[in-house]
């Protein structure tokens, strides 16, 4: 080889092994990316794509826009699905769909805060609260309801709600906000089973020195005392859904979600880690309820809309994260051949929840003219005067009529619900002029969707099952489940 052709080899070589040299260098020092110091969790209870979407082209037809209006959220750049099957099954639960999200570890349904086994589980809320962190939770279901309960809760019965209070009193849960606390109206002989009212587990509360109220704005502008704030501290009763409330309602999921953040931005030094259920989203979706759905996912998009907005102020601090915990109802977008009417759902006023307690009062009433229910779910669904009803449909609805003074029930169950034959299959009517269709009157093993913005969201495209993601936030604010 002649000297020339070594000296270039020679030359290559030293410079290809200094290039790695600098890539390795690179590599070795720390990025040092900022820690999120405020950390925002979503959870849309029950929903997956099909819920999403949806709400997307429901939205946009009562616009009347001509390109989709997308939610801000399927707008983030990082976006990622997820497995969710629990420990019992490949349908998980709230229970252990919760659990897998707030402590990373898969375990049984009905089970919260624990393993199989029964060991306590620690949860990304502890993780926050000794790196000093404070936390905050919020709801538009019962504060003891299975998902908030998996982050400071610990049981093999999701049902057992007294018990859930206790948890939460001994926990570092500065801020809780939902519907009510919910109660323990009869059970077996165990004492953890003893009947409980809501306002002797309010009491509970209160007595141990942690402020409880009705008020939104107090519990925003409390200082230095822990607080739950409620719709309800006397009845186990839920707030009504998006659909169905007036304009002014101050107990909602979106002003809870607000309360919060004013009132964790005020009390933490070291950050917050703030969780947000939209619970009542699964409970309109066991109910089968389209339109409801829709504007419960929208309430959840106006809650991430307020995390985008203190995004804006701490850009290099703040994490956003929406995912769900599992899938209810199996909602398919296009029953009927190749379309979607989403123009049929806009003349949708009222819940199934709601139209099922009308006809009760209708009864109650001793109304017994078919015109009037006809005139009720024209009202309140749109049915033929925005749906045209075929003569088949009237006559199934009629039967129900019927049935409503001859039997007096049965009603349809799902879970949650438990409505008026006729009101659910006015509902099932109209979602099929509009093509949707639900397969389940409960949860259903489909992916669960995840859309992540902020410190850290790349690596959150790492998640290949919903236990990760918690680990994954833990990871990112230094610390470890
Ligand atoms: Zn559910």
């Amino acid at each position: 080889m002649k000297r020339q052709t070594k000296l270039i080899i020679g030359l290559a070589l030293s410079i290809i092994s200094l290039c790695f040299s600098i890539l390795l260098i690179t590599d070795a020092i720390p990025t040092s990316p900022k820690k999120p110091k405020y950390v925002f969790y979503f959870i849309g209870d029950g929903m997956s794509f099909n819920h999403i979407l949806g709400t997307e082209h429901y939205n946009t037809e009562k616009a009347g826009a001509s390109e989709t209006l997308r939610l801000n959220f399927t707008q983030f750049d990082t976006r990622n699905f997820v497995t969710n099957y629990s420990t019992s099954n490949l349908v998980t639960d709230s229970a252990a769909a919760g659990t897998a999200l707030a402590s990373g570890v898969k375990t049984a349904n009905a089970h919260i805060g624990v393993d199989v086994d029964g060991n306590e589980l620690r949860t990304i809320a502890d993780v926050a609260s000794e790196l000093g962190y404070k936390v905050g939770l919020v709801t538009n279901v019962g504060i003891n309801h299975a998902t908030p309960s998996c982050f400071y809760g610990h049981t093999s019965d999701r049902f057992g709600f007294p018990a859930l209070v206790d948890d939460y009193i001994a926990s570092d849960v500065a801020f809780i906000a939902g519907s009510t606390i919910m109660d323990m109206k009869s059970g077996p002989q165990d004492p953890k089973y003893k009947p409980v009212t809501t306002a002797e587990l309010a009491e509970r509360i209160r007595t141990a020195g942690i402020t409880i109220t009705l008020d939104v704005e107090e519990a925003a502008k409390t200082e230095g005392k822990r607080v739950v704030l409620v719709a309800h501290d006397k009845v186990n009763e839920h707030i009504p859904h998006v659909i169905d409330r007036a304009s002014d309602e101050p107990h909602t999921m979106l002003n809870y979600a607000k309360a919060a953040i004013e009132y964790l931005s005020r009390e933490s030094q070291k950050g917050f880690f703030l969780m947000i259920e939209a619970g009542k989203l699964d409970y309109s979706a066991h109910a089968q309820d389209a339109a409801t759905t829709f504007e419960e996912v929208n309430e959840l998009a106006q809650a991430v809309e307020l995390a985008l907005d203190f995004a804006e102020q701490y850009p290099d601090e703040t994490l956003i994260v929406v995912t769900s915990d599992h899938e209810t109802g199996g909602m398919s977008l296009g029953w009927d051949k190749y379309q979607i009417r989403m123009n049929q759902l806009v003349g949708q006023k009222h819940s199934m929840a709601y139209i099922t307690k009308a006809i009760q009062q209708m009864r109650a009433e001793g109304k017994r003219d078919w015109n009037e229910y006809k005139q009720l779910l024209s009202d309140y669904l749109g049915l033929w005067s925005v749906v045209p009803i075929t003569a088949e449909e009237e006559a199934l609805l009629k039967h129900d009529f019927y049935d409503i003074f001859l039997k007096y029930g049965p009603m349809v169950d799902g879970l949650y619900n438990r409505n008026e034959y006729l009101a659910y299959h006015a509902v099932v009517i109209l979602n099929r002029h509009a093509s949707i269709e639900w397969t389940s009157k409960y949860h259903t093993g489909m992916y669960t969707p995840l859309f992540v913005k902020g410190v850290g969201e790349k690596r959150f495209l790492e998640c290949r099952d919903q236990t990760e993601i918690p680990k994954t936030i833990a990871t990112l604010m230094g610390g470890e489940l």
